[in-house]
């Protein structure tokens, strides 16, 4: 019932109000109020300011509740003055404005450079006086630390405590960082936490969990968080004794031929066995049938092969160094340090180099960035480009977005694409553009696709002799150094995606020593050299032009032959001859590379959608399974439910043993079969997912089949742990020293790690995802013509 009226009431909203954006006009009045108590609140010394914000924090019988107009309004001045005297800086009104959408819980976009790092550490600072535990979730260890340690003066000023996690924190530091009012950190080390919390077997003390229940999570970067790592899960494993990889199935699949024993798909993406290939490798494997629900191990293992195999390319999937595979992750442009396949596929990949297997161990538990999120009661978030994103973010959390308009008009000038013919009549272009402009001094940002593509243009301007920076440091502090020089007179900075960089390019260097002279040349002039997969991350690029009314320019150049074209639009062709440099002026083209990147988008968002379908099941019974397991660290439920199914054990248990003892006797024998189950379904789960399109065939959906198998293997869960724990109870010694779980062979994993899922071409999602676009827009095509 409540989930329908939810759904009325959005679809009710949606009809107000199209795009989601709010509306911002009741703030001229707000402005004046909060300038009048500025003029107050400048003669407080620095106590007194500290000592007014404190009026404003909750009392325990409060907590939670939100400002009322005049509250918001102190608020607002006591944090300008508090950024003026700590930062010199005062917030600027369009910053104040974010800051208040931002506590009124929504999504601001803000251009590049407009502050947001500011306006987001006030708006924190808010919510920790409400008494809401406050999470700032940046993109990587570096920023959690360098906008903590910014504003900690700020912070100081307005009486609230800050602090912040990355990967080197020992858990005490983790403990107090967390206790602290506001947390900075960044999306994995947070999710890690979470997971590493969810292994906790105390309520408190040194085992006890390092986080408090979540609060406020404030997202920067929003929209690569919520929307381009929404899929990605963190994991947690933990090391087993018995863990194979299956050399064997390399060995099989390592001889068979494309075409012949497999297919592959046109663009790469998914791999699969011919008769003939089935044939051999079901014969190789003793002559089982492969695609019978009892093989369905080997079904996975051949799969995964067959992938490592046909689709992952060493030095451009990944690269092997010191005995290791090394993801690279495509989209960032850089080596994936924290992440890796699905188990099956990095032993795949790992047989296929004839390398060692690392740890595979067993998924202990795993959530996703969207999931992760969701755990919170309140989300806010700021990026430079939310609009484009606006509908994802109501869908998938609820979340509206707030445009604020830039302190300064933006003046940057974006010119229309230039589309060529071919690849090489493109790069031509370029690279005269590039000689041409760095002739004057102007500096240049060019974003390129991926690392590949970086290398080859910083090659071609050697060869043109124009000097340039290679931005594909696998040091985030570094990539920040240089991000902050790209605006430096003469400089050319070679980029892969610009997106969630957070590092802002002054004109004239990060001094603005030069920044007239680089001002009068025209500013920072950004080149793309091919449109991505979403005008979004076009816009992220751009956005690094033009910031605070700088002048400064932008242009893609696009061609045909793009990957992201031949792909998403393979029937592209010129409406037109192409000039002598190969350049197409006619409207068809133009028409084909935004269809491209229509399509791509499309087809990232179903992709979402459908991965979003899966997990939603999975999450949800994460929280069912969680408050399950705090019930028995938080109270006698453990003796009750192990005294009720084994009463006789019981009774004579309690007879030697100490009230105390049997207490953690029980509990531990559940947690452990809890946990045991939990890590059973989540395998089980995984392979239903990866097996259910070859099982599921043409008889089902794939998600409906998924959840067939889900629900009553979760609700089986309680039961399972009932009977093991008697089991144990029964079996196990049983002393004042509690009980042996070792003897009875019941390890917890000695050590656990954690990772992020690589978006792995093992997705079949995207495949799906793909074909559903194209026959959409087939159909419409078709019915067009007639
Ligand atoms: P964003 O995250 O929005 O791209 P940042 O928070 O990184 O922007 O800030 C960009 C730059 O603007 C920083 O160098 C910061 O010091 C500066 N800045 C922010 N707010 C103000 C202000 N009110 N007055 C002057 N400079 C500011
Ligand atoms: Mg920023």
């Amino acid at each position: 019932m409540a989930a329908f009226l939810r759904r009325v009431k959005g679809g009710f909203q949606r009809f107000l109000e199209r795009p989601a954006t709010v509306d911002l006009s009741h703030y001229d009045k707000v402005l004046k109020s909060i300038a009048w108590r500025e003029s107050r609140v400048e003669k407080l010394t620095d106590e007194e300011l500290t000592a007014a914000t404190a009026e404003l924090r909750r009392s325990d019988e409060d907590t939670g509740k939100a400002f009322d107009d005049t509250e918001i309004v102190q608020l607002c001045a006591l944090g300008r003055e508090a950024a003026r005297r700590g930062l010199s800086e005062r917030p600027f009104d369009v910053q104040l404005i974010g800051m208040m959408e931002l506590l009124a819980g929504h999504v601001v976009q803000m251009a590049t450079g407009e502050g947001k790092t500011l306006a987001g550490a006030l708006a924190a600072a808010g919510y920790a006086l409400q008494g809401h535990p406050v999470h700032v979730m940046t993109v990587n260890d570096y920023l959690a630390q360098r906008d903590a340690e910014w504003m900690r003066p700020v912070y100081a000023l307005l009486g609230v405590t800050v602090g912040w996690v990355n990967q080197t924190s020992t858990r005490e530091e983790r403990r107090a960082a967390y206790a602290a009012d506001i947390t900075y950190g960044s999306v994995s080390e947070i999710g890690f936490d979470v997971l590493r919390d969810r292994l906790c077997t105390s309520a408190d003390g040194p085992d006890g969990p390092v986080q408090d229940e979540p609060g406020v999570v404030l997202i920067d970067e929003a929209d690569s968080v919520l929307v381009d790592e929404a899929r990605v899960p963190l994991v947690m494993a933990g090391s087993t004794a018995d863990h194979q990889t299956d050399p064997e199935v390399a060995k099989i699949v390592r001889v068979l031929q494309p075409g012949t024993h497999y297919q592959r798909d046109e663009d790469g993406r998914n791999a699969w066995l011919t008769e003939r290939g089935a044939q051999v490798v079901e014969k190789a494997l003793g002559g089982i049938d492969l695609y019978s629900g009892e093989h369905s191990d080997r079904l996975a293992a051949v799969n995964a092969a067959l992938h490592a195999h046909a689709l992952l390319e060493r030095d451009i999937d990944y690269i092997v160094r010191d005995g290791k595979v090394h993801l690279i992750n495509t989209s960032r442009g850089r080596i994936a340090l924290l992440q890796r396949w699905p188990d099956g596929l990095q032993a795949a990949v790992e047989a296929k180099e004839r390398l060692a297997p690392t740890e595979s161990g067993e998924v202990l538990d795993s959530i996703t960035v969207q999931g992760l999120v969701g755990r919170y009661p309140i989300v806010c978030g700021m990026t430079g480009t939310a609009v484009a994103v606006s509908e994802q973010l109501r869908e998938f959390y609820q979340l509206r977005v707030a445009v604020i308009p830039p302190n300064t008009p933006c003046i940057r000038e974006d010119e229309p694409d230039r589309i060529y013919a071919t690849e090489s009549t493109k790069d031509a272009a370029i690279i005269a553009e590039i000689v041409a402009t760095h002739a004057t001094g102007r500096p240049i940002l060019i974003g390129t696709a991926d690392v590949a593509e970086s290398e080859r243009m910083a090659g071609k301007l050697a060869e043109a002799d124009v000097p340039c920076v290679v931005l594909n440091a696998k040091n985030d502090a570094q990539e920040a150094a240089i991000v902050a020089e790209a605006g430096a007179f003469g400089a050319v900075t070679v980029s892969t995606q610009m997106a969630g960089r957070g590092t802002d390019i002054r004109l004239g260097g990060k001094d603005s020593a030069d920044h007239e002279k680089v001002a009068e040349l025209g500013g920072l002039y950004v080149i793309g050299t091919g449109r991505y997969p979403s005008s979004r991350l076009d816009d992220q690029l751009r956005g690094r032009a033009g910031r605070q009314g700088d002048p400064g320019g932008s242009v893609i150049f696009a061609a045909l032959s793009d990957e992201l074209v031949q792909v998403y639009a393979p029937d592209a062709t010129a409406g037109d001859e192409p000039d002598e440099d190969g350049r197409l002026i006619d409207p068809t083209s133009r028409r084909f590379i935004e269809h491209a990147q229509r399509v791509s988008e499309g087809v990232h968002l179903e992709v979402h959608r459908n991965t979003w379908r899966y997990t939603r099941l999975i999450e949800h019974q994460r929280g069912v399974l969680l408050e399950y397991r705090n019930e028995l660290i938080g109270t006698d439920l453990a003796e009750t439910e192990l005294a009720s199914i084994s009463g006789d054990r019981w009774s004579d248990l309690t007879e030697t043993l100490d009230d105390a003892v049997l207490e953690d006797v029980a509990r531990t024998i559940m947690l452990y079969h809890l946990d045991r189950c939990w890590t059973e379904h989540l395998a089980f789960l995984s392979d239903v997912r990866e097996t259910i399109h070859l099982r599921a065939l043409a008889r089902e959906t794939p998600i409906d089949e998924f959840h067939r198998a889900a629900i009553p293997a979760f609700k089986k869960i309680p039961d399972e742990v009932a009977a093991r724990s008697a089991e144990t109870l029964e079996t196990a010694t049983i002393t004042e020293a509690g009980v042996d779980m070792e003897t009875a062979g019941l390890m917890r994993p000695t050590s656990t790690w954690t990772y992020m899922v690589h978006d792995s071409p093992f997705d079949t999602d995207a495949e799906q995802a793909l074909q559903r676009v194209r026959a959409m827009l087939k159909k419409v095509k078709g019915s067009r013509r007639r």
